[in-house]
Order: C-alpha cells, then sequence, then structure tokens
C-alpha cells in the first residue's frame, strides 16, 4: 500500500520519499493509522519488517501535530547500543522536515555529552535500559510527561536481563500514555508486562 493511503502528514511523506521508500510494508500499514488513532499497539515483528518506521513515523506524527513543548514527550527502549543508534538515525531521517527532535542515550561511553543532548532540549529520547536508569536517578532525564512510550524487542530486554531494569523505567512514566509495544516472540514474562501495559491493544503480527 502507498504510504499516501496511511493518513500520514506532508513533512513525514516528503522525508519517507526521500529514503526511497515506495510502499508501506506489511506491519507499517497495519500500525500506522492505529497508532495515530492514539491505540495501543501489540506488535509481533523481527527486524527487517520496517517497524522502525511503524513506531517511528506515527510518535512523530502526533508530537509534531499538537505542538512543540519543552519537555521529553515520546521514550523509545531498545536493548542495544546499535539498535538505539539506527533507530536515532532513521529518527532524524524521518523527522527532517518537522520540528520533532531526538537524543539518544546508550552506556560505555561518556555520559556529558548524552547530558548536553539532553540539555539542549528534545522531543524524544531513544535509550537502553541501564544508562537511562542512571540519568534518571541523577536527575538529569524526567519521564513524568511522556505520552508515548515504544518498548523495541521486548523479548530480547529479557534475554539480556534488563527485565528489571525496563519495569523501573515504566514505574517513571505516567500511566496515562499510549504504548507501542513489540516483541518477535512472547515468553510468560513478557505476556504479564503486556497485560500490566496495555489497554486494549491492536495487535499487529507480519
Ligand atoms: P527495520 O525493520 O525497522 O529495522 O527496517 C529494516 C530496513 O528496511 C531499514 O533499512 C529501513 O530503512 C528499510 N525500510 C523500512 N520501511 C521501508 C519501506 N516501506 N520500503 C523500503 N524500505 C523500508
Amino acid at each position: 500500500m502507498k504510504f499516501n493511503k496511511l493518513d500520514i502528514i506532508e513533512p513525514l511523506l516528503r522525508a519517507v520519499k526521500e529514503q526511497g521508500y515506495e510502499d508501506a510494508t506489511p506491519i507499517q500499514e497495519k500500525a500506522i493509522p492505529q497508532a495515530l488513532q492514539g491505540k495501543d499497539i501489540l506488535g509481533c515483528a523481527q527486524t527487517g519488517t520496517g517497524k522502525t518506521a511503524a513506531f517511528s513515523i506515527p510518535t512523530i506524527q502526533q508530537l509534531y501535530q499538537a505542538g512543540k513543548r519543552d519537555y521529553i514527550r515520546a521514550l523509545i527502549l531498545t536493548p542495544t547500543r546499535e539498535l538505539a543508534i539506527q533507530i536515532q538515525e532513521n529518527m532524524c531521517a524521518y523527522a527532517k522536515y518537522t520540528e520533532i527532535k531526538s537524543a539518544v542515550i546508550f552506556g560505555g561511553v561518556s555520559q556529558k555529552p548524552q547530558e548536553r543532548a539532553i540539555q539542549n532540549g528534545v522531543d524524544i529520547v531513544i535509550a537502553t535500559p541501564g544508562r537511562l536508569n542512571d540519568l534518571i536517578k541523577q536527575s538529569i532525564i524526567d519521564l513524568s510527561h511522556i505520552e508515548i512510550f515504544i518498548l523495541d524487542e521486548a523479548d530480547r530486554m529479557l534475554d539480556m536481563g534488563f527485565l528489571n531494569d525496563v519495569k523501573k523505567i515504566i514505574a517513571q512514566i505516567p500511566v496515562k500514555k499510549q504504548t507501542l509495544f513489540f516483541s518477535a516472540t512472547m515468553p510468560k514474562e513478557i505476556r504479564t508486562l503486556v497485560h500490566t501495559l496495555l489497554v486494549d491493544p491492536v495487535s499487529v503480527e507480519v
């Protein structure tokens, strides 16, 4: 299906076209219109399906349409530094013609540049759980205004031993929010998390 059938606004359509994308992938076709309605999404999808755009485009669009604010309004949690960087690169490309700004946070490198990026003011934070918790503890990051929460590769978070870190972060986010939840598999611990976190979700399987 063509992107222009998915209720995507012009600045985003233009950016997507520049990426060379012709048609939306199945997960994008199913998830984008629902996410734009503010629905919670439970996505069963692997990397390579186009899921990054499926959650990034509706996030950017909703924040853009609501107008600029002075706080962090969307959080994307992902298990590895490589994924975090990749999401940030995609996010910057898609948000190119909007004023929406994002920063990426991960461990194993100096905290200072990440701290400065946050202090310059961003709408979206893309983070791995360990470093994000460090920054929350130091009051460098405030998640109390999060409107959209994306949990990427939830099953991998579990495998890597990040589930407790993830739960600590969720406790910092307002209860009332939109959640876009992605996992390739649904082990028991992840199903439990789905039940506590998602409200009447739309299931998207590809
Ligand atoms: P992801 O599953 O999000 O890691 O995306 C896998 C790759 O597909 C990335 O390199 C994207 O840039 C690319 N991609 C995402 N959506 C589309 C699309 N609709 N058409 C062509 N390529 C895409």
